[in-house]
């Protein structure tokens, strides 16, 4: 569905990404895991247009995407910063995402509802930003970007701003998107947990190079080197 070839990525002299090969299944809830600067975030900015590979291609459904711009791409990017626009309402924040050329007021308004009853925030159109929590933010900001119904969803880090609660929430609620919805979610983190609970299979990475990729119990019963087998075993 979305296919990396050989992707290699340096910034100034530092390979960050060498021969990267990785491939996406459609529906598939894939997570990058792994310690800080291994390269997670370059990988999904490299998927949703934000970087360009030095070496390599990716395709989404058949189709080179290599060059085009963000926009041009049928995926949607939530990062961990929701840069919600604060003067505006929640309505608008919403509307803001939406491709709205040449469409009728009822249109817009239903498409809203419509985003707000996926994130469980009903009614909350005219509320301004700044009278909403960290994690209803959060939830506006994944509204906002499944409001026009990508198929793929790339997450940065999404929740890492919230407390234990709210994160475990937000978890069970991004399943259930992904499962009602049929979007198929690239999820980056550094939690093990997070990465053992929600995903379908996970991609660990160390330095900018693949560790592993396989199942929650593939990557936690039978990591294939020390540095899996280490990395997963610091969540226990
Ligand atoms: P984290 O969990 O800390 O976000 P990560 O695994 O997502 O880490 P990346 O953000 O992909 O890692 O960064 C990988 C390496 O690339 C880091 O050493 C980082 O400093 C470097 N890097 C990323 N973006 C740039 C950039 N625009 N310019 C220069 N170096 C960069």
């Amino acid at each position: 569905f979305i296919t990396l070839e050989h992707i290699t990525k340096s910034f100034d002299s530092q390979m960050v990404l060498d021969d990267l090969n990785l491939t996406i299944k459609e529906n598939e809830f894939m997570t990058l895991l792994g310690p800080s600067g291994c390269g997670k975030t370059t990988t999904l900015r490299l998927i949703g247009g934000f970087e360009t590979p030095d070496i390599g291609k990716i395709y989404f459904d058949g189709q080179d995407i290599t060059s085009l711009a963000p926009n041009e791409r049928k995926l949607n990017t939530v990062f961990q910063k929701y840069s919600l626009f604060p003067h505006m309402t929640i309505a608008e924040n919403i509307a803001f995402g939406l491709k709205i050329s040449k469409k009728s007021k009822e249109y817009i308004n239903d498409k809203i509802k419509y985003a707000l009853k996926l994130v469980n925030l009903d009614g909350f159109e005219k509320r301004s930003v700044d009278s909403l929590s960290g994690g209803q933010q959060q939830r506006i900001a994944i509204a906002r970007a499944i409001v026009n119904e990508p198929k793929v969803l790339l997450l940065d880090e999404p929740l890492g701003a919230l407390d234990l609660k709210l994160r475990q929430d937000m978890q069970y609620e991004l399943i259930r998107l992904k499962n009602e919805l049929g979007i198929t979610f690239l999820y980056v983190t550094h939690d093990q947990e997070e990465a053992l609970t929600m995903s379908d299979s996970i991609v660990v990475m160390n330095q900018g190079y693949i560790q592993q990729i396989g199942t929650p119990e593939d990557i936690y019963n039978e990591p294939v080197n020390a540095f899996v087998a280490d990395f997963i075993g610091e969540s226990n």
